[in-house]
């Protein structure tokens, strides 16, 4: 790489110290390599030119040739214009100034050729172009053209100092010239050759000035795959490195436990996907290294039963196993769960959370320690020190995005050598950014719900057509089914949705008045004990309407009820009101999900429930999700570096990203070290990629 780019900024020909203030401050400029990282947002087509009479209100910029025949100033309502009439051969058309009008009417040339370039506007039946560009034909034609015309970013304050785009485009060309276009390769010629791809001087020269719309495609794909190859390059290697450095249990053997359950024991026939999904996991397991895979599956896809035949893989090995969940009544369920499909194969399972009294702690404790008992189930009192195990092998966690990376790692002290870490969640990540994002994190995905599921039908409703919906209810619970009725509540501390829930509440009661009828509620504003009280009635079917706040969110599983509104629907996300569906739709019955929502609806709240109405697929409306929202703003996904891309987007890129990851892959599978002669310039280009990346690793 030419040193020269290392310069400072300042230092270019046309910036100095208060530009390159300026740079440094509101782009992040500092030296000429910034600079010519800086890629446009846009280009204008500058390749047509347009005559008078064909000028359509399009709003966007035109260029037309012709000659000025006449100047004057005009006053209107007490404000002074410039006019200056400018003629091609097919018409004629104003030419309007606001301001600067004497220096700019002491520059304008009347009647010499010259081209115009703007925006126009159009008012009874005339057209006017205020502020327009101007250059004599002769200029024009003697300047480099280029066709494409480069926008790039900027700021109010940039434009406010003068630095409009026109300046940064010429410092762009004096740059070019400084450094008299020195730019060194960055890919390897033989990813080069195979994707045809054009070199990195061109892609640069190109990007900033295209010669025509042909190039500047090759150029933007060239710089797009450098891009997410390098990032690739650098999760694989904190994979790899991960996975050499972090020693973990082999579980060689497939065993009693393992196979007398899947041959005697099974349920139900695994799905195609679980089966995938557990092939991953055993040979993750079969490994001398610590495995850190996540388990992404749908609502309902049954991650349960994946879980419990990996800690029967741990058993056989001589192993104990622990699940963690978020709540108590979540650990609960799964220790229900669990049990039942322990109990014939008798292995003890045991529950531990912070509402467990001492003496039945300790006896769980001692029995974690001699080894006696081989799999719990628990919330977070599992990370309490106290908490010893004689050998954990395996650590599952459900639900991840409630624990933080702290949690996790005191998993993983609990044994010399770290358990292997399964992390479970519901919460759809769209492939390409889990990618992206958990690079270095193993992914699993079970994409396949098991058979003979009756879809949940969803329909969006509006609060004038609440009548129906109650009535609707009680067809229901005259059936013996169970409701949900769900508000949001963005804040646990916002006292207005608590009002809501409060108003929404006293109004169900009136309603589905007692002794008919019973209600349970639950917000955040319950202690916990009340809260779990409360749940319990509803999970042992005491209460028939569930009236609560998002807190029922995660995992809650009661089959019997069928029903689920949300209310204020337009104020959940996607992958929200997606979660919540999934509370319904866990027995044999025909389950519902109702959107209810005012009746002016933004724009993209219409798509959120449409979206809904269409699809059960956690997968697609993450996707949509993401389109909507942008992928800054899905969960977890903030702190990344990897997010901040000069020229890819993980959206619309996506075949790119796909290929970038296979040609990282293959390379670092030839060579992991990047040690290979022919390999030397990918590893200082990485290297100092590196260094201006950091990227957020997940679980470390
Ligand atoms: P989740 O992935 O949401 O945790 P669960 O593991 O709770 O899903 O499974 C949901 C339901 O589907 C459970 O009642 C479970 O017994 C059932 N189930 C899981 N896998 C299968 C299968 N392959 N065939 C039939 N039923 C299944
Ligand atoms: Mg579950």
């Amino acid at each position: 790489m030419s040193k020269l780019l290392q310069t400072p900024i300042e230092y270019l020909k046309g910036v100095g110290p208060n530009k390159g203030e300026i740079f440094r401050k509101e782009l992040g400029i500092h030296k000429y390599q910034d600079l010519l990282n800086l890629y446009p947002l846009r280009y204008l087509d500058r390749s047509r030119y347009y005559k008078i009479n064909e000028l359509v209100d399009s709003n966007t910029e035109m260029q037309i040739v012709g000659k000025i025949v006449h100047i004057k100033t005009v006053e209107q309502k007490s404000r002074k214009m410039l006019v200056a009439t400018f003629a091609d051969d097919t018409s004629q058309m104003d030419l309007v100034w606001f301001q600067g009008h004497k220096w700019i009417k002491e520059s304008l040339k009347v009647n010499e050729p010259m081209v115009i370039f703007g925006k126009c506007n159009f008012f009874n039946g005339k057209v006017s172009m205020p502020h327009p560009e101007i250059e004599l034909l002769e200029e024009h034609q003697q300047n480099v053209r280029f066709a494409m015309r480069p926008i790039y970013p900027s700021t109010d304050k940039m434009s406010g100092r003068g630095i409009t785009n026109k300046v940064v485009g010429k410092l762009m060309q004096q740059l070019f010239s400084e450094v008299h276009q020195d730019f060194s390769e960055t890919l390897p010629t033989s990813i080069m050759e195979q994707l045809k791809l054009i070199s990195k001087k061109d892609a640069l020269i190109n990007i900033h000035f295209p010669k025509d719309s042909n190039l500047l495609a090759k150029a933007r794909f060239r710089l797009k795959f450098e891009e997410l190859f390098y990032i690739q390059l650098q999760l694989i290697t904190n994979n790899l490195v991960r996975k050499e450095k972090i020693a973990g249990f082999a579980f060689e053997k497939v065993g009693e436990y393992f196979n007398d359950f899947y041959h005697n024991h099974l349920p139900f026939d695994l799905t195609n996907a679980q089966k995938k999904v557990l092939k991953e996991i055993r040979s993750d397991l079969a490994n001398p290294a610590q495995m850190n895979r996540l388990l992404q599956g749908d609502v309902g896809s049954g991650k349960t039963i994946v879980a419990f035949l990996t800690m029967l893989l741990a058993l056989d090995n001589g192993f104990q196993a622990c699940l963690m969940a978020p709540t108590e009544i979540l650990a609960q369920q799964h220790f229900e769960g669990i049990s039942a499909l322990a109990e014939p194969m008798g292995i003890k399972v045991m529950l531990l959370t912070g509402s467990k009294k001492i003496k039945e702690r300790r006896i769980i404790h001692s029995a974690l320690e001699d080894g006696s008992l081989q799999i719990i189930i628990g919330t977070h009192a599992l990370l309490e020190d106290k908490v010893k195990f004689k050998n954990l092998g395996l650590a599952i966690i459900d639900e991840q995005h409630r624990f933080g990376v702290e949690q996790r790692s005191r998993l993983w002290k609990k044994n010399t050598i770290p358990p292997h870490i399964l992390v479970m969640t519901a919460t759809p990540i769209p492939r390409t950014l889990a990618m992206s994002l958990y690079g270095d994190l193993d992914v699993s995905v079970i994409d396949e719900l098991p058979p003979g599921r009756k879809p949940i039908q969803t329909v969006h409703r509006f609060d004038s057509n609440r009548l129906k919906v109650w009535k609707f209810i009680r067809d229901e619970i005259a059936l013996g089914r169970q409701i949900y009725v769900v508000y949001p509540l963005i804040n646990e501390s916002e006292t207005l949705d608590y009002k809501d829930l409060m108003d929404g509440f006293e109004n169900i009661s009136r309603d589905f008045p007692l002794p008919q009828y019973a209600i349970s509620v639950v917000h955040g504003k319950l202690k916990p004990d009340e809260k779990a009280f409360e749940m319990k009635r509803f999970v042992d079917g005491k209460t028939d309407i569930m009236v609560a706040t998002t807190v029922i969110e995660v995992g809650v599983n009661v089959p019997n009820a069928s029903v689920m509104i949300i209310e204020s629907a337009e104020r959940f996300g996607l992958s929200q009101l997606h979660q919540l569906r999934g509370r319904v739709g866990r027995g044999a019955d025909q389950s519902y999900c109702i959107l209810m929502t005012g009746s002016k609806l933004s724009n993209d709240s219409k798509i959120r429930m449409e979206t809904m109405v269409n699809s059960n697929d956690g997968f697609e409306i993450a996707e949509v999700d993401l389109k909507l929202r942008g992928p800054g703003n899905l969960m977890g996904t903030q702190q990344s570096g990897v997010l901040n891309l000069q020229i890819a987007d993980l959206v619309k890129d996506r075949d790119i990203l796909m290929t970038a990851r296979e040609y990282a892959t293959a390379l670092l599978k030839a060579d992991s070290k990047l040690q290979k002669p022919e390999h030397q310039m990918i590893l200082r280009v990485f290297t100092e990629h590196s260094k201006r990346k950091n990227i957020w690793n997940y679980i470390s």
